[in-house]
């Protein structure tokens, strides 16, 4: 081998090196531009500074002069362009907007293919004629993707010709996807971002105090009336657990139960303060699908909590007048039964005298019944003529259901009965609470279509001995529950066919609270309604083991 061929050949060999160091160092500086593009858009939910860094990295790795990234307007029909680097005019802040199937990114958008095109003057493709001014020589026009679809294009340019290598189409291919996923990222939190200060605004603005949970009871959420309400900010409750909540001791310890009693529908309360306020609570658990299921957690609770005083007030102030009213027409209405009956002994031979008297002795009579219950829940109201003793809770469920059973059994309904065999005693009066129960098991046969189920339940939980009826009903609207004790009130939308004076519910309200416990009501339309007693042991004297058979 002669010395000249001898150089010849190392000349050669150094030049591939060199060539392949080079390559090396391309396919290097291609594999950093990926990273960085990689790293702003999996950091930065904020879309310019991605698009920048996209296409600083871009012009790094490929040696053209411009790059810029245009974006789908669906609702507008059109690409905008809305970032570039590198270019002589300003496309920016005064839009490029090519309509949607113009042009050749039109082309690019409509196949979901790359388009490499040599000098743009004078091409009939170009949709702006005021490009052409960019004296743009060499040009590739990448789609980019996002969730299977062409959400907008990235363009690189260079004034002077140039051939796009595969490799550096494959790399814009990769560019363009992780931009699109940006974007798609950045549109995602744009509109969460949205839709929470639209929610935040709602919280804010409604007159209900609201108050949230995670499902370890920290509170998370306190709107502005909440903060109103209670007299304390945000920044005290938040990140508290609501067992240590400074709240109204009443409140809260009504919230802690009614979050260990809503498991799958709302609890609704009632907490009358101290200082002489009523307020409503509904609880809610939260669930991130629609329906609990029985084998699913809640994620934690919502409650909203109303001042209901002037409600209350207004009530007791309709309760004084019909109370009065009630007094004052019983006198005259005895007097009108008395001479009615008279008449109907003295004419009743007459042709259709009897009948006609009937129809007028009917009506006094219902308006008699009317009378009576609201005299009697005045009489309860007043606690006169209350006899405690100690009553057996499952001989007074007994008694109610072997009552009811034949009325149940007229509608095809089923009776469930759920009581242990040995429950505490509770100190009451036997007869009230039999009213009571009776008026809710009633109501359970009433409302309930036929062929329901009906279940009674007594239980012992925590303090508490709680007798509850549930049904398989028509439930209640949420928006009745706080109302359903207040006297004469009936839910609206339900069949009015079912007849009612609105007053038993407040008859048992009343009654439970006679014996210091309190009531509730959980319910879901459609799926039926627990209505519920508890007494508190606690204040409950001489309990002992009640072995019944
Ligand atoms: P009423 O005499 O109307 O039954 P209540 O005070 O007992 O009066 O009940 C008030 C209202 O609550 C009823 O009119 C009815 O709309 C609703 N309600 C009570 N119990 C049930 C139930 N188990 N299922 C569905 N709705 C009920």
């Amino acid at each position: 081998m002669s010395e000249m061929s001898e150089t010849s050949d190392i000349d050669s060999l150094l030049q591939r090196n060199q060539q392949l160091s080079q390559e090396i160092r391309r396919r290097v500086d291609q594999l950093s531009a990926l990273n960085t593009v990689a790293a702003a858009v999996s950091q930065s939910l904020d879309l310019q500074i991605t698009l920048q860094t996209a296409l600083k990295a871009i012009l790094k790795v490929i040696p053209v002069d411009s790059a810029g990234i245009s974006l789908v307007d669906e609702a507008a029909g059109e690409l905008v362009l809305r970032a570039q680097h590198g270019w002589r005019r300003d496309f920016v802040t005064q839009p490029m907007r090519i309509p949607l199937g113009k042009g050749m990114s039109g082309y690019v958008v409509a196949n979901d293919e790359v388009l490499v095109t040599g000098d743009l003057a004078g091409d009939p493709r170009l949709a702006v004629p005021e490009f052409a001014d960019e004296g743009v020589q060499a040009m590739a026009l990448v789609p980019m993707h996002a969730r299977g679809r062409v959400v907008g294009i990235l363009s690189v340019m260079n004034h002077q010709p140039y051939h796009f290598g595969d490799d550096e189409i494959s790399v814009l291919r990769v560019i363009a996807d992780q931009v699109g996923v940006a974007l798609d990222n950045a549109r995602l939190y744009e509109s969460v971002k949205e839709q929470s200060s639209r929610l935040e605004a709602i919280l804010n603005s409604t007159g209900d105090a609201i108050i949230a949970t995670d499902n370890h009871g920290i509170i998370n959420l306190v709107n502005a009336t909440a903060e109103h309400l209670f007299g304390l900010r945000r920044a005290e409750l938040v990140g508290l657990p609501l067992r240590q909540a400074p709240l109204h001791p009443k409140l809260r310890a009504g919230l802690r139960r009614a979050m260990s009693e809503s498991r799958e529908a709302n609890t609704v309360f009632e907490v009358p303060l101290d200082d002489g306020r009523f307020l409503s609570a509904i609880v809610s658990p939260v669930y991130s699908y629609q329906e609990p299921a029985s084998d699913r957690q809640a994620e934690g609770w919502v409650m909203v909590v109303q001042d209901v005083t002037h409600l209350r007030q207004a009530e007791q102030t309709r309760v004084n007048f019909i109370r009065d009213a009630a007094h004052d027409l019983r006198n005259p209405l005895g007097v009108t039964m008395n001479a009615l009956t008279m008449l109907r002994e003295e004419f009743g031979e007459q042709k259709g005298c009897a009948e006609i008297v009937n129809i007028g002795l009917q009506g006094i009579h219902r308006m008699q019944t009317l009378i009576d219950s609201l005299l009697n829940l005045e009489h309860i109201e007043s606690g006169v003529g209350l006899q405690y003793k100690e009553v057996d809770v499952r001989d007074l469920v007994e008694r109610c259901v072997a009552d009811i059973r034949p009325a149940v059994q007229q509608r095809q309904q089923t009776l469930v009965c759920e009581v242990p065999e040995s429950l505490p005693l509770i100190q009451g009066d036997m007869n009230r609470l039999y009213r009571a129960l009776m008026n809710l098991l009633s109501n359970a046969h009433k409302y309930t279509q036929e062929g329901g189920v009906i279940t009674v339940r007594a239980y012992v939980r925590d303090e508490d001995l709680f007798i509850e009826v549930c049904d398989n009903g028509p439930g209640i609207p949420t928006e009745a529950q706080p109302r359903l004790f207040e006297r004469f009130y009936r839910v609206p939308t339900l069949d009015q066919e079912v007849k009612g004076s609105g007053l038993g519910l407040a008859i048992v309200k009343s009654v439970v609270e006679q014996h210091g416990g309190r009531v509730f009501v959980q319910s879901r339309v459609g799926q039926g309604s627990v209505f519920g007693m508890a007494f508190p042991l606690s204040a409950q004297q001489g309990q002992s083991s009640a072995q019944t058979s």
